[in-house]
């Protein structure tokens, strides 16, 4: 098939596209370089059955294609908040564009949706049919709104125009390509301890999250796609194993036989206090849930990020 990825030279989108060019797919990588890089994709550019477009998704483009996986959005706080209209014209203007595009080819749509929908939640695992308790008017809106338009608009280009479509709510993934500037706690704790600097806790650290390694990931995402049930989602994808981030940070001080002490700073505006997903719906209608177990996905992250420190 003929494959586009748009962010596909960010951390998640650098994934997919190895993967799915792997399965021997031709792959368009779209991407406008904002928190994407080409080092992530570089030793892909050799292959004939990829290209790479540099592009913005808020400007309409014409491709034809038979699946769109659309990853295009700056993820992290302190992107998203860096410029908080464009973030909501990216997920907005970028996802009308894109559904377009699919309407107009005829392609199958899959839009990476977050567990930010679910804000700062009430209910206790997240389940898909919980609605959410998001802030409309705080710092964080702009991506958890915005992420909320780009599934209403989903479904309704599904119900009023007939677009095959696809949703997935990913909940908190790291992993090797993780930016080292993006603020996220993994790719922060991981750099701190490897530098035996401070790790820098917010708040008093029982703020939860459940961390999903890459490579479970990019599978939950390849086979909600390729299910030909006609399961639109939403479906949760996430590690359902909750850590509260204190916790997380001592895990890794260990995995690295850091040096670090643990410092704790303000807790964010609107930072949820607590993030698990209930993955049934993903277990039972695409056989999925994750396989590889923190210690085990935190090691490959440390090794990654050693070696871009100019170590191991
Ligand atoms: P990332 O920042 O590494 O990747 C996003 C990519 O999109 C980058 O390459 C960036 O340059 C590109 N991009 C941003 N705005 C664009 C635009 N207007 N036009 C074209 N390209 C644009 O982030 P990621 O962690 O790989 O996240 C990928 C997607 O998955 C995002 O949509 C994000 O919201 C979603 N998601 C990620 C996580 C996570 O834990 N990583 C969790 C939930 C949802
Ligand atoms: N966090 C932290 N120290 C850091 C970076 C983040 O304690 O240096 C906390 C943050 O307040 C949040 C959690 O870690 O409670 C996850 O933050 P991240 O930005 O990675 O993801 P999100 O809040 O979007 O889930």
């Amino acid at each position: 098939m003929r494959i586009l990825v748009t962010g596909g030279a960010g951390f998640l989108g650098s994934h997919l596209c190895e993967r799915l060019l792997n399965e021997g797919h031709d792959l368009l990588c779209l991407d406008n370089f904002f928190t994407g890089s080409k080092n992530n994709i570089i030793h892909l550019l050799d292959s004939h059955h990829f290209e790479l477009i540099r592009h913005d998704i808020v400007e309409p483009i014409l491709l034809e294609v038979d699946r769109i996986y659309n990853l295009a959005c700056p993820a992290s706080p302190i992107h998203y908040q860096y410029n908080p209209v464009k973030t909501v014209k990216t997920s907005v203007m970028g996802m009308i564009n894109m559904l377009g595009m699919a309407k107009r080819v005829k392609a199958r749509i899959l839009q990476a949706s977050t567990s930010e929908i679910y804000g700062d939640p009430q209910m206790h695992p997240q389940r898909e049919d919980y609605w959410g308790n998001v802030n409309p008017i705080g710092i964080r809106s702009c991506y958890d709104e915005g992420k909320r338009v780009a599934e209403t608009l989903m479904m309704d280009y599904h119900r009023q125009n007939k677009v095959d479509i696809r949703i997935v709510r990913i909940f908190n993934t790291y992993g090797p390509r993780m930016a080292e500037n993006d603020g996220r706690v993994v790719s922060n704790f991981m750099l701190q301890a490897l530098k035996n600097e401070d790790i820098t806790v917010f708040g008093e650290g029982k703020q939860t999250r459940s961390f999903c390694y890459v490579s479970d990931l990019v599978d939950g995402i390849i086979r909600m796609m390729e299910n030909n049930q006609g399961f639109t989602g939403p479906v949760n994808l996430g590690n359902p194993v909750e850590n509260t981030i204190l916790e997380f940070a001592e895990k890794i001080i260990a995995i690295t036989g850091s040096k670090s002490k643990i410092v704790f700073k303000p807790l964010p505006q609107d930072d949820p206090k607590q993030r698990r997903p209930d993955i049934s719906v993903a277990q039972e209608k695409l056989g999925w849930q994750a396989k590889i177990d923190l210690n085990n996905g935190l090691k490959n992250t440390a090794e990654y990020f050693a070696k871009q420190l100019g170590r191991g």
